[in-house]
């Protein structure tokens, strides 16, 4: 009898296991979603090059790759 409680005991940890770690993927995935959005890049409208949104200084929905272009 002994047996039979030790296997019960193992397959309930082993659905409360799996349960908790269902949770633990879909909190990852929700946390991936802005990795996607950082590999946006736009242009800078004096010389061309492309850069990162993040790092673009945007004037009036105008980007540019630094503060010098910026101004010029
Ligand atoms: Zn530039």
């Amino acid at each position: 009898m002994n047996i039979i409680r030790l296997i019960l005991l193992l397959l309930l940890i082993w659905v409360i296991w799996s349960l908790f770690n269902r949770k633990n993927k879909k909190a990852l995935k929700i946390q991936d979603k802005p990795v996607i959005k950082q590999g946006e890049m736009v242009s800078c409208q004096h010389c061309g090059l492309h850069v990162p949104t993040e790092e673009a200084i945007k004037i009036d929905d105008t980007n540019f790759c630094c503060k010098e272009h910026s101004k010029l």
